[in-house]
């Protein structure tokens, strides 16, 4: 019998990627026969492939089953070095299909293939995989919400012109709470940008697709589930098949030992003691709002573990430490006692499983919500970018899983305002709600996940449509 195989082409950043990876494993364990080959290009930030290449190598070098085909590297055309990162995700992946073209080819001179699955940003494979026959799935790195918002923008799009942000009211989108407009993905305001029009382009194609695999879970966001089900988010065709498959996070493999640090730290602090702060792989601040983080949990009295990222080369507040305005060691030295700061990276996925930590404080990023809801460790939402300002209305008004942050327009935090919720999330009584609730996702997570629970079956739908081709 000639072997069988599922393609994933990830976009290579670590939100991204580790989720797409963690859903190869997982049809491993269930389907041992089929070989997963995992596609990687060029990332798009400078950092992508450093902070990846220690998770990838931990996968192939216990898991041959799981092939990593590592494309070659294209030198980018000059007019795209300017380019923004959600851009250059889009972008990238187009300069490669020719590539993929042949990749695919070449697989499937080896093998059957059963199955090409994408990301929203490598979408531009869509075509390619569609024209090669092979049948096509998006995997969706945020949950089932996020997903009847990025289906519903062909509608905003025709419905609204000009700037989004300049629109004072809020959109009633299937499946979501209202939702103000000020809190739609800011990539949505500009209707001429790169990214605007490869949304639009990758939500049509997502619709015509053989199905689209969430990484989430039905008793998280029932309601919109069953919208995306009913097909109230893409109104003018079939709703392709929405398979639930998650939670998937990627725990234990994430931790090194010279990360062990804070978890050695963590250990000598008692439970449920620790707030912890940490904002994605890209989540960087202004030293002036570093100073304000800083007071506020001083003032707080809370024990912390805060992961401060230095900005990336070039950026306005190029290091993160000693300044006139904000002295980073100087606040560590004085705190020794109560906290720690861990410099650009730290175990996450094990820091929110840790006993010590009671509370987190997110940019509300799709894994690190899950991770918190595995782990039930309640939050103070904090959004930065991309969805998160969406996921943060969800957590806070539709899941109850964390407590909002009183912020600017421009997204701006006073000492205050995290001194107050960093307080309420571990001692108040809104605190008391998410930390009830919290642990009560979190006993629904580990549900879907077991024998008979909802994404067990879900995944058992998918690979039962594999074996029927
Ligand atoms: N992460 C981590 N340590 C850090 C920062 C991030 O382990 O210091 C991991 C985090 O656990 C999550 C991923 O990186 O798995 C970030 O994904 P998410 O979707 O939360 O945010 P993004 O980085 O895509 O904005």
């Amino acid at each position: 019998m000639e072997s069988e195989t599922v393609v994933m082409y990830p976009s290579p950043e670590m939100g991204h990627l580790v989720s797409m990876v963690e859903f190869g494993k997982l049809i491993h364990t269930h389907h041992p026969s089929l070989s997963i080959v995992i596609l990687i290009t060029l990332a798009p930030s400078k950092t992508g492939s450093t902070s990846t290449g220690k998770y990838i190598n931990t996968i192939s070098g216990t898991i041959p089953s799981i092939t990593f085909h590592h494309l070659p590297t294209i030198a980018l055309p000059p007019e795209l070095s300017s380019h923004e990162f959600v851009d250059l995700s889009f972008e990238i992946p187009q300069l490669y299909n020719p590539i993929v073209h042949d990749t695919l080819v070449a697989i499937s001179d080896e093998s059957t293939i059963k199955g090409v699955i994408l990301d929203f940003f490598t979408n531009a494979a869509f075509q390619v995989s569609k024209t090669l026959d092979f049948p096509t799935y998006y995997f969706f790195t945020s949950g089932a919400s996020g997903l009847c918002s990025l289906l519903y923008i062909p509608i905003i799009h025709t419905t609204t012109s000009g700037d989004i942000n300049d629109l004072n009211f809020y959109f009633d989108i299937p499946g979501l709470p209202p939702m103000h407009a000020s809190d739609m993905p800011t990539l949505l305001f500009d209707r001429e940008s790169i990214s605007y029009k490869n949304f639009i382009n990758t939500t049509g194609n997502m619709a015509k697709s053989s199905g689209i695999i969430v990484n989430s879970f039905v008793g998280f966001e029932e309601s919109a589930v069953e919208t995306l089900r009913d097909g109230k988010c893409i109104p003018d065709r079939p709703t392709p098949p929405i398979y639930l498959i998650g939670p998937l996070i990627a725990g234990g493999n994430l931790v090194d030992s010279s990360e062990n640090e804070c978890l050695k730290w963590l250990n000598s602090q008692p439970s449920k003691s620790v707030v912890f702060l940490c904002f994605g792989s890209r989540g960087v601040f202004k030293k002036e709002q570093l100073k304000e983080i800083a007071i506020g949990l001083e003032k707080s009295g809370q024990r912390f573990l805060w992961v401060v990222r230095d900005p990336p080369p070039g950026h306005e507040n190029e290091s993160s430490s000693g300044s006139k305005e904000f002295d980073l060691e100087e606040f560590v030295a004085r705190t020794v006692d109560k906290g720690m700061v861990m410099k650009n990276w730290a175990p996450q996925p094990a820091i929110l499983g840790h006993d010590s930590v009671g509370g987190f404080v997110s940019h509300c990023g799709w894994n690190s919500v899950l991770e918190a809801v595995v782990a039930g460790v309640p939050m103070v939402a904090w959004p930065l970018y991309a969805e998160q300002k969406i996921n943060k209305v969800l957590l806070v008004e539709r899941m109850k899983v964390a407590v909002a942050l009183r912020m600017s327009s421009e997204g701006f935090v006073t000492a205050e305002a995290v001194e107050e919720k960093v307080t309420e999330l571990m001692k108040g009584e809104e605190g008391r709600v998410v930390r009830e609730r919290i642990l009560e996702m979190s006993r629904r997570a580990k549900a879907a996940v077991v024998d008979g629970g909802s994404s067990q079956v879900d995944l058992r739908k998918l690979t039962q449509s594999w074996n029927a081709t």
